[in-house]
């Protein structure tokens, strides 16, 4: 099996996680991707707006239409409200598979250019395949200069329009792959689409009906 865990603080998942989701399933043949709300985010200090239960709930209801992906608990909050690492997750997650099933880590490029300051940055980008969903303005020179402890970009495996897939060495040797996504452009962030409902402006494009009825419905992000 091919299995990427997606986390993220999913505050509200939006068309565009949706998207990147979509368009990795389809170029890198997942079998699942996992959908995991985050506890707490050890980078985004002021925390979430919605709780672990609404960001699950709107999870739920956004895959819905999607057979291929799932909610996941894995990244659920920890005693003492404690930081959700990513590394810790995944090894959880990978210890827990298959020794033949292929694991990836699914994130956005905004996530990916702030990897230096994650958690055992050098050793999380071997414990499996990454795939990298460019944003807008994104660069590969960007990348680069987001690689942690003098890991390089090295031979390029493949490359089209829609997937280029870089191997990436340390100075030990070790080798990973990074499976970068180059055509997505989605504009939609969480930040904006808070705002937007704050603020009383329509919303409709970017959230699937289900997830803003249950907004609405919970009095989420009124204010
Ligand atoms: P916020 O605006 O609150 O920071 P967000 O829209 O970036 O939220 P997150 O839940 O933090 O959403 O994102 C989960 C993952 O999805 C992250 O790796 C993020 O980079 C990625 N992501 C979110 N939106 C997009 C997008 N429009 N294009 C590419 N990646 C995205």
């Amino acid at each position: 099996m091919r299995i990427a865990f997606f986390g993220g603080t999913f505050d509200p998942p939006h068309c565009g996680h949706l998207k990147i989701a979509q368009a990795a399933t389809q170029r890198l043949h997942l079998d699942r991707v996992l959908f995991a709300p985050v506890g707490h985010q050890p980078l985004k200090l002021h925390g979430s707006s919605a709780s672990f239960e609404d960001r699950m709930a709107m999870v739920k209801l956004a895959i819905a239409p999607f057979p291929a992906f799932e909610a996941s608990e894995l990244d659920a909050p920890l005693p003492g409200r404690r930081p959700n690492y990513t590394i810790d997750t995944l090894l959880r997650l990978k210890a827990s598979l298959h020794p033949h099933d292929d694991l990836f880590c699914l994130i956005g490029a905004d996530s990916f250019l702030t990897l230096k300051d994650w958690q055992r940055a050098a050793e999380l980008i071997f414990v499996c395949n990454f795939i990298v969903a460019a944003r807008p303005g994104f660069t590969l020179d960007q990348m680069d200069r987001a690689l942690p402890c003098n890991i390089q970009r090295q031979t390029i495996l493949q490359q089209s329009k829609e997937l280029i897939r870089f191997c990436l060495r340390n100075p030990q040797g070790k080798q990973t792959e990074l499976n970068l996504l180059p055509d997505i452009h989605e504009e939609i962030s969480a930040t904006a689409i808070r705002a937007a409902i704050a603020a009383g402006q329509p919303t409709s494009p970017l959230l699937p009906q289900s997830v803003l009825a249950y907004i609405y419905q919970r009095g989420l992000y009124q204010s």
